[in-house]
């Protein structure tokens, strides 16, 4: 349990006031404090990861889009459990990116938020905005052309 703020450590304290910089945080409410400093370095990771995961059904999409139906020359029973595949692929990415961009934006929101490896951190946040932007247009523009 840590300052959302600073990042000493709360524990075992008289009053919900952290005694460093003077942030209230109540112990009945997860939401005031950190239960743990964000990593800056499984942030970056988590987001590549992320990205990654996208590639692969993206790449198997847009191969169809110029042309190269490899597809559906496969047979149905290969074919049905590679979209499965894809699809389990792009939710994980899809809550990857969504996960970092809530803990980027509780960050952010709060001016001296306590992540090691800080610059690493930052960095995970345009990655995951960039691939959830690709996607969501992409998914967009198939829909509504
Ligand atoms: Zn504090």
């Amino acid at each position: 349990m840590r300052c959302k703020r600073c990042g000493y450590d709360l524990r075992d304290l008289g009053e919900h006031r952290c005694p460093e910089c003077g942030r209230p945080f109540d112990p009945q409410r997860p939401r005031t404090w950190l239960s743990k400093p964000v990593s800056g370095r499984k942030s970056l990771l988590l987001a590549i990861v992320g990205a990654v995961l996208f590639v692969i059904p993206l790449a198997l999409a847009l191969a169809e889009d110029v042309g190269v139906d490899f597809m559906s020359r496969l047979p149905t029973a290969v074919r049905v459990p590679v979209y499965l595949l894809c699809a389990a692929l792009m939710i994980t990415a899809m809550t990857i990116q969504t996960n970092v961009l809530r803990t980027g934006t509780l960050v952010l929101l709060d001016r001296h938020p306590w992540v090691t490896d800080r610059r690493t951190f930052y960095a995970s946040v345009p990655i995951s905005v960039a691939v959830l932007g690709y996607f969501i247009g992409t998914l967009l523009l198939r829909v509504f052309s």
